[in-house]
């Protein structure tokens, strides 16, 4: 029997990724690749919780239906309308939607030891809830896959602004990392929802331009950038939860 958990990347593969050549490229250029080297060990990673995720899919489902899959985390934190979101995408695209979900002893054992709001005592305890609830269960979901899809854009925070449109992602164990939206504003994002009727959350209408796990999301202020109602309590370079970016390359580790 084969191994899955580790990528199946060819030579040549990653010399196209290191050359860069796709940072001209359109997100459908972008996906389009990656459904032809990758598939069926290709799937887009939805927070569904912010519109980028949801443009991806519906790109995704316009060039591929039959190809097209996308995991999320439910990491037991996340507001209705994040769920209701889900439910919608799985009408409106029949498509099914990969939940995973973190292990029920380590959120137990972390509960028991640190309280339910551990996230605001630290951000080293911020840190361990994410990695229960979002990370492993993340690294579970990426060990069937060569490549994964994922919304980040490099003007959405300081942390993001060297994303390229594809990446190998070292974090993760050298899988391939294709960013198709990396290069779009988020004018140009809320354009295409309009345009194309996209499904997203209801909370963004509320003021929430990036929806995550209730207690640790609020709405931002005019003039705020749109990722500071996340962990608004933690410096700005601190706000990842440790699936784009590693906590080594933030400063301390948990
Ligand atoms: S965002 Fe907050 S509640 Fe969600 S996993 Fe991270 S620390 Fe825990």
């Amino acid at each position: 029997m084969s191994d899955h958990s580790h990528p199946r990347i060819s030579e040549d593969i990653l010399a196209q990724v290191k050359s860069g050549e796709m940072d001209s490229w359109t997100p459908e250029q972008i996906l389009r690749w990656g459904f032809e080297n990758f598939s069926p060990r290709l799937s887009l990673s939805a927070s569904f919780g912010s519109p980028e995720g949801m443009v991806i899919l519906d790109i995704m489902h316009k060039i591929n239906p039959d190809q097209s899959r996308v995991f999320t985390i439910d990491t037991g934190r996340l507001p209705q309308e994040t769920y209701n979101l889900m439910d919608r995408v799985r009408d409106r695209y029949a498509m099914e939607v990969e939940v995973y979900f973190p292990d029920p002893e380590a959120v137990q054992k972390m509960v028991r030891g640190h309280g339910l709001n551990l996230f605001y005592e630290s951000t080293e305890k911020r840190r361990l809830c994410c990695q229960i609830r979002k990370v492993e269960p993340l690294e579970r979901a990426l060990s069937g896959l060569d490549a994964w899809v994922a919304g980040l854009r490099r003007d959405q925070n300081v942390t993001r602004e060297n994303v390229s449109a594809v990446e190998v992602d070292d974090l993760h164990g050298g899988r391939i990392k294709l960013n198709p939206l990396f290069n779009w504003t988020r004018d140009q994002v809320l354009d295409y929802v309009k345009q194309h009727s996209v499904p997203v959350n209801a909370l963004h209408k509320e003021g929430y331009p990036s929806v995550g796990c209730t207690p640790c999301t609020r709405a931002i202020r005019e003039g705020e950038d749109e990722r500071a109602g996340r962990w608004w309590w933690e410096q700005a370079e601190d706000r990842e939860c440790g699936i784009h970016v590693g906590y080594e390359e933030q400063g301390s580790g948990i």
